[in-house]
């Protein structure tokens, strides 16, 4: 059975690192037809929030990504958060006591934090001397007589090489006279991550642990406790960072680049393009297609093609993907994601009448090809709702300064007073009319009237636009230039 995992500490939303992880362990999951399990981990309690595990399964919800056993639905080796499996722990620990390869330790902050202070005053790296490995049954006795709670530490095996070979890095090694004996169970009792992980992951019989490059150097630590616990140990893929467009290594508080499942989704992004983008977060596809369904995924992916070097988050990649993913949808779907925002902005009531659904819905499909993300229909649509035409520059001022344009805006001012009707064929009828009486056609006809109505250059269908804006606006914006 081929079973991986996402383990995410819910401190918080759903970050695009986080949505990557899950999704690369999803796409294999699928594609082998193994199992995926969501379990969270958060024994971290102060950084732990309880409205984190939520907004983790709703941002993968979003995505489209979904998932065969955790906190939700359950699953054969539940529970599936750390804090509520702390009962099956204690077996590994009294084992690890046992044999000697885990071993009380009462040293308090205060005498750490001089140890440190200590080394690194010599210049080394600080690391736990291993002070408490071999206290004597006595002083172990007199410490706790003096009321200190020992926390329990893994004995690390001197002068050893820990290597694995990473699906994603190959060949790794670590010397494990650079690591310093670690802490698997703190003082109150609860495990620390390195300990709990192993053991959840031995649990819920997970072989391949897919996860961020910041964990790698806790693999060799994981390997040692597996082996001392004489456990199979898993295979890793560990992913590379992902860097800004900066080249630099992303953080949290980095406003060029938008982080968070939920923002994407408020924004108005479509969850397939941005479930495309991440996939492109290091893994390269074959061939230089570059749109993805998720089904495309599935089939496709492929861990030997994740690249070790970092990806590169590129902002307008992925307005330009959810673009070609607007285009392609239906329009009352990004109606939908659209209209709230007009709304927020105050362009619209609350509550339609029908007149104003289908306007809006016209209006949202003026600028379906255009859009990045449906928020920015406020921004785009911006002219349909101010009083006046303000000029996107000196350019377009210049175009009404033109001999002709008086000639074409008053002949244009006529046809439209005098149209029966207003609708968007009537539109054809009109321009053509304004063709016929002043011999102006093309640029001078048409970019004419677009400045004077919307004061930009360019811009969606014209004769869409004039419909929507409606005869009185029209009328008034063509008066008020002559
Ligand atoms: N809880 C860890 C994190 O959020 C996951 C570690 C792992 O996948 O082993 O980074």
């Amino acid at each position: 059975d081929f079973r991986v995992r996402y383990a995410p500490s819910p401190t918080g939303h759903l970050h695009i690192g986080g949505a990557r992880t899950a999704l690369f362990n999803y796409l294999i999951a699928r594609k082998e037809g193994g199992r995926f399990i969501i379990r969270f981990e958060d024994t971290d309690q102060t950084r732990h929030q309880e409205s984190g595990i939520g907004n983790q399964l709703d941002g993968l919800k979003w995505l489209g990504v979904d998932w065969d056993e955790s906190v939700d639905i359950g699953g054969p080796y539940g529970p599936y958060r750390q804090t509520e499996r702390l009962h099956l722990y204690k077996p590994f620990i009294e084992q690890l006591l046992g044999s000697g390869d885990a071993y009380y330790c009462y040293c308090s902050e205060a005498d750490l934090e001089q140890e440190r202070a200590e080394q690194e005053a010599q210049g080394l790296m600080p690391m736990y001397s291993g002070k408490c490995r071999h206290l004597t049954p006595e002083q172990a006795e007199a410490y706790r007589v003096e009321g200190r709670k020992p926390s329990i530490r893994f004995r690390v095996p001197e002068n050893r090489t820990i290597s694995f070979t990473d699906r994603i890095r190959e060949q790794v090694e670590f010397e494990t006279n650079g690591i310093g004996d670690f802490i698997i169970v703190r003082p109150d009792g609860i495990p620390t991550y390195n300990f709990a992980v192993i053991l959840d992951d031995h649990l819920m019989k997970i072989n391949l642990v897919i996860r961020g490059e910041e964990h790698l150097t806790n693999t060799p630590r994981q390997i040692m406790m597996y082996e001392a616990l004489g456990l199979p140990i898993p295979e890793f893929a560990h992913l590379s960072l992902i860097l800004n467009q900066d080249r630099k290594k992303m953080s949290k508080r980095d406003e060029s680049i938008i982080q968070f499942m939920e923002q994407y989704r408020d924004l108005g992004y479509l969850p397939e393009a941005i479930m495309n983008f991440i996939a492109l977060l290091g893994w390269s596809p074959k061939g230089e297609e570059e749109i993805f369904s998720k089904e495309e995924l599935i089939a496709q992916f492929d861990l030997s093609r994740v690249s070790k070097s970092p990806a590169v988050f590129d902002m307008d990649k992925l307005n330009w993907m959810n673009n070609v993913y607007i285009k392609k949808a239906d329009t009352d779907r990004i109606v939908a994601l659209a209209l709230p925002h007009l709304q927020k902005a105050g362009r619209l009531p609350e509550s339609l009448s029908a007149e104003q659904e289908q306007w809006v819905r016209s209006l949202v499909g003026l600028y379906q090809e255009q859009l990045r993300f449906a928020a920015e229909i406020v921004q785009l649509s911006e002219l349909f709702f101010r009083e006046d035409v303000t000029f996107e520059n000196d350019e377009a001022k210049a175009m009404l300064a033109e001999p002709h344009a008086p000639i074409v805006l008053g002949s244009f001012l006529s046809q439209v007073e005098q149209a029966a009707d207003f609708t968007v064929d009537a539109m054809k009828g009109i321009m053509k009319a304004v063709q016929t009486e002043t011999g102006y056609k093309g640029k001078p006809l048409f970019m004419t009237v677009r400045v004077a109505l919307t004061g930009q250059m360019h811009g969606p269908d014209l004769n869409m636009t004039m419909y929507l804006l409606g005869k009185e606006t029209v009328m008034n914006r063509v008066k008020k230039l002559l």
